[in-house]
């Protein structure tokens, strides 16, 4: 028996998680695309966060569900808008490693406010995106080690 009570075994169990264990796969759209098409995407893959990446597929910004709803207020016609009109772009993009830890990664959600985070591999000064790290990704993190309290 270690001593250890069992709020210091779920913190030191909480800090091995890592985000590349719990990311999910990211759904990418062309800076170009419309913010019409754009908002079928969301619907399709069915999130709520879109990353943009440029023609060499380096990430130039993120496109939430608000970013396009406050696009559609305006009387704009969406099919005639580009996605990198209304995104929010690099370097303004808060981004997460797969290496990192899950708890570092929802502390930034947490500052920032947002929903979700790029995962990326750097690249220089460009980013890659090879994942997408959600609110919903911490949740199933933290029901896992929950329920492994009982075992
Ligand atoms: P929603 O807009 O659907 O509530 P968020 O809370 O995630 O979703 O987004 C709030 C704002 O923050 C939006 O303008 C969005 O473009 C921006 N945003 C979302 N994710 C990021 C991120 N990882 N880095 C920087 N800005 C982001």
């Amino acid at each position: 028996f270690t001593g250890k009570t069992g709020t210091e075994l779920l913190t030191e169990k909480l800090k091995k998680f890592k985000v590349e264990e719990y990311q999910s796969v990211p759904i990418v759209v062309e800076e170009d695309v419309s913010a019409y098409d754009a908002i079928c995407t969301m619907f399709l893959e069915d999130v709520g966060t879109l990353f943009v990446t440029n023609e060499f597929s380096h990430l130039v910004g993120v496109v939430s569900r608000k970013d396009l709803l406050r696009a559609s207020i305006g009387n704009q016609d969406l099919s005639s808008v580009p996605v990198h009109i209304i995104m929010t772009r690099m370097p303004n993009i808060t981004i997460c490693e797969p290496d990192d830890l899950l708890l570092d990664a929802a502390q930034k959600l947490i500052e920032k406010q947002i929903d979700g985070l790029p995962v990326v591999h750097v690249q220089d000064d460009t980013f890659e995106v090879i994942g997408r790290l959600t609110k919903t990704n911490i949740t199933k993190a933290l029901v896992e080690l929950g329920r492994d309290q009982h075992m």
